[in-house]
């Protein structure tokens, strides 16, 4: 009798590991299955590294922005098309880990728990993915690049949806350069600049202190300021464009005056200014389809009054985000608040509250005027367009031109932020970038 319990006991005792053992097995499945199935050497999805059996990407009219073709992955018909949707479509390596091809690997290549990637082995399709962007203003705004690195974002501030993300330097997915990993001129190429890139701002900073302002003197709009062109500040000067003489902040703003901008902020004060930089965004992380995008910088806390004045028009030690650049002219142009932009389906709910809806509506009147009196609104035919530009020279380099705001347009509600690197002027440069991508967008 003594002998049965015993093995009564082994038995019990394997079953239970063997039980064990299953359950493990089953909830790494179900964790990490969908990352097993798409290692790079799992050979029914990849072969030489390269991306073979996923489904269909197509922008929001249908256009195939890629496609599985027998053994290879095949980008858009139009060059322009795929370069300036590399960062956003994705590669066939998977160097690009912020792209849709990465992000969203496992949906493409149709896995599912329970039948694994069978469907996809066996008909070779994957699932497919509708992007809300619109391939025609991608190659638009990146033809309009002419050749310089930067990034242009577009999208839809009452919906969410994005129409246009480029990140250059870029490269032709279809012909990939032989040296891409080896040129130094291909270094940083697979980084999306919109998502993971910060610049020096320049005068596109001048809103920030603008809404600082706004929030500390009840008087703002009739407060001025004299610019002689140049202001001693300690032992150094400030100096702007042109002598603008004595200035209203509408003035300031059209005119971009350096020296209004920065004798405001000195009377505003770092602290204020930073406090005002940061609810609208500054040093903070935003989401774009499930990617973290790097946070704009600002630190005011040890700054010499020379360095506030040189900050206060975004030329210092600070730095902006265009993707968080474009939340914040989506924010201003809706009364405060703007859906997160999204790419696929129909977004999140998730919102960004930047501004105060009464700082929102004067800066937005405050970039109206700036367009209408000072850029012309015949630049941006078909639009109303409010909007504010910056040049922010970089040692050694012709200067990174901005251009960053939003249409008043009821069906056609875009909010933009442009950043071309080595440009000549926010208007021509950025401007152009916006302006290709707006008529295309018609
Ligand atoms: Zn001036």
């Amino acid at each position: 009798m003594k002998t049965t319990g015993f093995r009564s006991f082994v038995l019990y005792l394997l079953l239970f590991a063997f039980l064990g053992g299953i359950g493990w097995f089953v909830i790494n499945l179900a964790a990490n299955g969908e990352k097993w199935a798409a290692q790079p050497y799992n050979g029914h999805i990849y072969a030489s590294g390269s991306t073979l059996s996923a489904g269909t990407i197509t922008d929001r009219t249908g256009l195939i922005l890629a496609e599985s073709q027998e053994d290879r992955r095949v980008y858009a018909e139009s060059e322009s098309v795929r370069r300036s949707l590399l960062h956003t479509v994705g590669d066939s390596s998977g160097y690009i880990n912020t792209a849709v091809q990465s992000v969203h690997r496992s949906h493409l290549m149709g896995y599912n728990l329970i039948f694994g990637l069978n469907d996809t082995i066996f008909s070779g399709l994957g699932s497919s993915i509708q992007l809300s962007v619109s391939a025609r203003a991608n190659a638009a705004a990146f033809d309009a690049f002419e050749g310089r690195s930067g990034s242009a974002f577009i999208f839809n501030y009452k919906t969410g949806e994005t129409l246009v993300k480029v990140s250059a330097l870029t490269y032709d997915p279809m012909h990939v350069p032989d040296d891409l990993l080896t040129n130094e001129r291909y270094d940083g190429v697979f980084l999306d600049h919109t998502l993971v890139s910060t610049y020096v701002p320049g005068s596109i900073f001048k809103l920030v202190t603008a809404a600082a302002a706004m929030d500390t003197f009840t008087d703002w709009e009739t407060r001025t300021y004299t610019c002689e062109n140049r202001f001693a500040l300690g032992d150094s000067t400030v100096t702007c464009l042109d002598w603008h003489g004595t200035l209203s902040m509408e003035a300031a703003m059209g005119h971009s005056c350096n020296i209004y901008f920065a004798k405001l902020a000195l009377d505003i004060g770092p602290e204020k200014l930073q406090e005002t930089a940061e609810k609208m965004g500054f040093n903070e992380q935003f989401s774009f389809d499930s990617v973290t995008t790097a946070d704009s910088e600002i630190d005011l806390s040890s700054v010499t009054e020379l360095e506030l004045a040189w900050s206060a028009v975004g030329q210092a030690d600070l730095m902006a985000n265009p993707y968080h650049m474009a939340l914040l002219m989506g924010a201003i142009a809706n009364g405060g608040s703007t859906p997160e932009p999204y790419i696929i389906g129909s977004g999140s709910n998730t919102k960004y509250t930047l501004v105060s809806q009464s700082t929102a509506n004067r800066l937005h009147d405050l970039m109206r005027t700036t367009v209408s009196y000072y850029y012309g609104d015949s630049r941006f035919e078909g639009y109303t367009v409010c909007a504010k530009t910056g040049t922010a020279e970089v040692s050694g380099r012709d200067p990174n031109c901005w251009i960053v705001g939003f249409t008043e347009d009821e069906d056609a509600p875009y909010a933009f932020a442009v950043c071309v690197e080595d440009g000549s002027s926010g208007i021509r440069t950025a401007g152009n970038v916006v302006i290709a991508a707006l008529n295309a967008l018609k």
